[in-house]
């Protein structure tokens, strides 16, 4: 065990009781779903940008709980009104509101420069938020001539069965089929498909301005300007997933800020709560906001003073500190120092969510074969050294760091990368000699 355990993780771990990763992972497989895989780690404590396992091991979180954590861990503002929310009112139900819940909602419909007659429903993840996005669009139904949403290839927008029928990848949705009907998915990037799809039977057409899971993967330069001139002119809606990309993770609240678009609708969640769950959907104008009417949608949880209470302190936190100048100036850093090293192939994203492609070690392409897992391999060397990153795709490594991440931290990994390209090369190689 940590030996600078705190007062709060002590108590935990009495609850808990004391036991090493090793021991934490086999009563894991016993007793949990095997949806996950096997977890890479036991964690047991978080300090900024720093989390601890079991073992007592340090790491550098450069993946931030897949962008949720935005102000790193155990932030004391965050956890200190948290506390205190808990402490005075925890949860009433959507019979009744609270002060937290009015003034998130304001306060979001204030930062996404929502035009007047905007409002706001919550969600406590992000594929709720945007199965509520899926109902949305289904409203906008011109009595029952629109039934065609449209989304892109290699969309991710979550795991619920609306939100997976939104979903590009093949491998989660066919175990699940059938999935909500009506979804075309169109060739990403592609101006002239979208054109030929987007008409007056659709209801809405879905957008990650930069796609995630598909690897960090940006729409191209104007694409979304002329979706939005597309989908106005046919009726449709223009929703944007901002789940992973909101809440300053690009270094601007909204990453479709300075575009020019007003959308019909935002999704948002990932670190919008500073690591507690909370979604949200934020819906453009009175009209957007009158489809789904008193009734027709609801959630126990969504909204609750705790979770609204963590997203108002987060969203102060960022604005009060000047995060956003800070994602920018610090992902124009990595973005540099990447593009300079050999072993990379190519730079993505912006701010403080970034994908870059692997060559082999030293640049070196050939050295491990096109099939190889190098991306994983990486993943694991990184661990091994006290980085957490994530792998996306076989060549691709995904950074979503804390917003606080300062220069000096990630220099730390830039250092490394070119070991532990290396060291995973040479893991591949053990593997398969040939
Ligand atoms: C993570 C993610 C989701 C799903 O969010 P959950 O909280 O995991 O349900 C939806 N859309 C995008 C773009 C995401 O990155």
């Amino acid at each position: 065990m940590s030996t600078s355990q705190t007062p709060e993780a002590r108590q935990v771990a009495e609850l808990v009781g004391a036991s090493t990763g090793e021991a934490w992972l086999a009563r894991y497989s016993d007793s949990l779903m095997g949806v996950f895989g096997t977890p890479q780690r036991v964690l047991v404590r978080g300090q900024g940008c720093y989390v601890w396992d079991a073992d007592g091991k340090q790491y550098l979180d450069l993946l931030g709980g897949i962008a949720v954590n935005a102000l790193g861990h155990a932030h004391p503002f965050v956890t200190s009104v948290i506390s205190s929310q808990l402490a005075t009112l925890g949860h009433v139900s959507n019979f009744f509101t609270s002060p937290t819940q009015v003034a998130l909602a304001e306060k979001l419909l204030e930062i996404t420069h929502a035009p007047a007659g905007s409002k706001v429903f919550f969600a406590n993840s992000g594929t709720e938020a945007n199965e509520a996005a899926f109902k949305l669009a289904r409203r906008n139904g011109d009595g029952g001539r629109r039934t065609k949403i449209v989304a892109l290839e290699g969309a991710f927008h979550g795991r619920t069965m609306g939100a997976l029928a939104l979903t590009a990848k093949k491998a989660y949705r066919e175990p699940f089929a059938p999935l909500p009907g009506g979804v075309v998915h169109v060739p990403f990037g592609d101006l002239d498909a979208l054109r030929a799809e987007v008409d007056e039977t659709t209801q809405a057409l879905f957008l990650e301005p930069i796609q995630g899971e598909a690897g960090v993967v940006p729409l191209p330069e104007g694409y979304l300007a002329e979706a939005r001139r597309i989908t106005r002119e046919a009726g449709a809606l223009l929703i944007v997933d901002e789940v992973q990309t909101g809440i300053g993770r690009t270094g601007s609240w909204l990453a479709i800020d300075g575009s020019g678009v007003v959308p019909d609708a935002v999704s948002l969640a990932k670190g919008l709560g500073g690591g507690f769950p909370i979604g949200a959907l934020v819906t453009f104008g009175p009209e957007n906001s009158a489809l789904l009417s008193a009734g027709q949608h609801g959630t126990t949880f969504g909204g609750n003073p705790v979770a609204t209470a963590a997203a108002l302190a987060t969203l102060h936190t960022i604005e009060s500190q000047g995060l956003l100048g800070h994602v920018r100036s610090v992902g124009e850093h990595i973005a540099a120092a990447l593009e300079r090293l050999p072993e990379v192939t190519e730079v993505r994203g912006r701010g403080l969510l970034v994908g870059f492609d692997l060559a082999g070690p030293g640049g070196d392409a050939t050295a491990v074969a096109d099939d190889a897992n190098l991306a994983g391999a990486v993943v694991n060397a990184a661990l091994s050294a006290g980085f957490i990153v994530n792998a996306p795709g076989p060549r691709t490594i995904r950074l979503a760091p804390p917003l606080i991440l300062t220069v000096e931290q990630a220099d730390t990994f830039l250092a490394a990368l070119p070991g532990l390209v290396e060291a995973a090369a040479a893991a591949l190689k053990q593997k398969d000699p040939s």
